[in-house]
């Protein structure tokens, strides 16, 4: 944690009347989480202050909010922007933060490029979300924790950890956590929405574990074709989400998810229980965590190049095991 830092922000979050918050495009649990908690923690503890976080909305995300739709420019020159979750600059969901007087960077992924006047990185913490606990925590007098603030933190933890499993989780997640439960979390409407599935989705699962595939050094993966989708009738959205169900076999340390989010462009949900795969990631114009990452591939074609790499990876670990 760095305190002076952590002032900074805070100086920073004081000294705005308008403050806009940037999650990441394809906004995942924790951006959104992040995003809507950081906003309602200032909207409840600053009554002059009016936050919005912008961007792309998600229909998974939607349970904690939606972004608002700014149409004026003009509301950018005065504002803070604080960007959230977000290593590389061209992911941002929404432009412009450029046009903010003041930007603020926090995220908890490795560095990828410097931004913002004040940059807050801190890769130790398993989800974003728990950087803003981490401001509320230094300064506590000053903020007021609702209960939209902690189901919407709980909401980004939760999936960015698998629900407490990934590296980094700690004893320190955990009393944040149960910050959260004293502050009006509740947890069991968040575990509910997460628990719901629809049966086209659940069959569609079941597809998918039927059909992956698997490189000769155990590289599991699976190309989510866009005529699966009409197929089963489910959205790219909840069809990627499965990725975590190919990295459940054993010997298999390295798994992979494809699909076409745009005409002919695909990405890679890449993920890892041994080598450090942010560099593989990286080589395909992605990058992320070590443990989890995305590229992009472009066309079906490449995808055989970045599984060829995989395949490598996964056979020098099993070597050097
Ligand atoms: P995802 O599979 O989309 O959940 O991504 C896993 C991690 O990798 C997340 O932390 C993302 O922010 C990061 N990531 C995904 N795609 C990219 C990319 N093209 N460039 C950099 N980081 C990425």
């Amino acid at each position: 944690m760095d305190s002076k830092k952590l002032q900074a922000i805070h100086e920073l979050i004081k000294s705005y009347k308008t403050i806009i918050i940037f999650p990441h495009q394809r906004p995942d649990g924790d951006a959104m989480g992040t995003a809507f908690g950081l906003k309602h923690m200032i909207e409840a503890s600053f009554q002059d202050k009016t936050v919005y976080v912008v961007g792309e909305s998600s229909e998974f995300t939607s349970f904690i909010g939606v972004p608002d739709v700014l149409e004026e420019d003009n509301i950018f020159a005065d504002a803070l922007g604080i960007l959230v979750d977000t290593a590389n600059i061209d992911r941002m969901g929404d432009e412009r933060f450029k046009l903010c007087e003041k930007t603020i960077k926090i995220d908890h992924h490795i560095k990828v490029e410097t931004y913002g006047d004040v940059e807050y990185i801190d890769t130790s913490r398993p989800a974003a979300a728990l950087i803003v606990l981490d401001l509320y925590n230094m300064f506590k007098e000053d903020y007021i924790l609702t209960k939209a603030a902690a189901d919407a933190l709980f909401f980004g933890i939760l999936t960015d950890t698998g629900r407490f499993k990934y590296s980094g989780v700690n004893g320190d997640t955990f009393r944040n956590v149960a910050m959260l439960y004293d502050s009006g979390l509740d947890a069991g409407e968040v575990y509910d929405y997460l628990d719901t599935r629809t049966e086209n989705f659940t069959r569609f699962k079941g597809f998918v574990l039927q059909n992956y595939e698997k490189t000769e050094n155990g590289v599991v993966y699976f190309k989510i074709l866009p005529k699966y989708l009409e197929e089963f009738d489910v959205n790219l959205e909840e069809a990627t989400s499965l990725v975590n169900e190919l990295g459940k076999f054993k010997d298999c340390p390295i798994w992979a998810l494809f699909a076409e989010y745009e005409e002919g462009i695909v990405r890679c949900r890449l993920r890892s229980k041994g080598p450090a795969i942010n560099e593989l990631a990286g080589k395909y114009d992605g990058g992320g965590h070590a443990m989890a990452s995305g590229a992009s591939l472009g066309t079906w074609e490449r995808t055989e190049l970045i599984l060829k790499d995989a395949d490598q990876l996964a056979k020098s670990y099993k070597e050097g095991l």
